[in-house]
């Protein structure tokens, strides 16, 4: 029968291996969501209700995982829980009612995923937490805790605050587009999605575990081809667009 270290390192594979294929698809079909929202891929429903449900599995689920381990006292542990609750009680608790959404609908597919992908994360970051890792107390003072837990917050105040100047864009609930200026949209057009990365990088550090290296690897694959799609629609949509502004990585992509 297959044992349960087996069966967490062989999910943590699944979700470090499928991030490549991942990328090269979504180089190809941009997830069709947001302003890349299309026909043809099923039902939809309201979007901030797909957020609330494809995220929340990264509260609840995370909870339910570690708690059911017994290093869950663990001072370290408790501290990187409390890093992970930080992020993902925003991201599903918080951000869907900051968002202008009035009319905004997403593919329940798509939900669905991301759903499965946030339960599967869910399970083998809280698993490594309080049950295949060790993180006492003397953890906090390690220096890949402490530079990896400076880093994700570093990563959280890039990705809350661009998000900020995001959602402000939209004053009124027409669902229109502008162009996004000040802090680092000066630099790149997706500064959100900078901030997650190194938010996922900085967890990586912190927890100095496959598990974590696994999510940053995926979360790359995922928003670094869709900064490029949303680069590629700012520069097709707005012909003002700031012709020096890159990518993702200022001055350089
Ligand atoms: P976007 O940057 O596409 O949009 C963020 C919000 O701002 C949306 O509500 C969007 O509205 C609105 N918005 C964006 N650009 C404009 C504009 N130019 N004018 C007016 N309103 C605008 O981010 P996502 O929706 O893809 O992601 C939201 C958050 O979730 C981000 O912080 C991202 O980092 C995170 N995320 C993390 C992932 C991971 O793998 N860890 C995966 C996906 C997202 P609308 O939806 O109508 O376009």
């Amino acid at each position: 029968m297959l044992d349960e270290v087996t069966l967490h390192r062989a999910l943590t594979w699944v979700v470090a291996l499928s991030a490549l294929p991942i990328a090269a698809a979504l180089l190809f079909i941009t997830a069709p969501y947001g302003r890349h929202q299309r026909e043809g891929w099923g039902p939809t429903w309201p979007s901030r209700l797909g957020w609330i449900v494809m995220e929340s599995p990264a509260v609840w689920l995370f909870l339910l995982f570690f708690w059911w381990g017994e290093g869950r006292a663990q001072g370290g542990a408790l501290a990187l829980l409390a890093l992970w609750l930080l992020h993902y009680v925003h991201r599903s608790l918080v951000f869907p009612f900051r968002m202008r959404a009035a009319g905004k609908r997403m593919p329940v597919a798509v939900a669905c995923m991301a759903f499965v992908f946030n339960g599967l994360n869910a399970y083998i970051n809280a698993r490594q937490l309080s049950h295949f890792g060790t993180y006492p107390s003397s953890w906090l003072a390690e220096p890949q805790f402490l530079m990896g837990a400076g880093l994700m917050l570093f990563g959280f105040a890039i990705n809350l605050h661009s998000d900020t100047v995001l959602l402000r864009l939209r004053r009124t609930d027409d669902g229109s587009y502008h162009v996004p200026q000040g802090g680092l949209f000066r630099f790149v057009t997706s500064p959100n999605y900078l901030g997650e990365i190194i938010e996922w990088i900085g967890w990586a550090c912190a927890t100095a575990a496959f598990p974590g290296v696994a999510f940053a690897v995926f979360t790359a694959a995922n928003l670094v081809p869709r900064a490029l799609s949303h680069h590629r629609w700012y520069r097709r949509t707005f012909a003002d667009y700031p012709p020096s502004r890159r990518v993702l990585i200022p001055l350089v992509w």
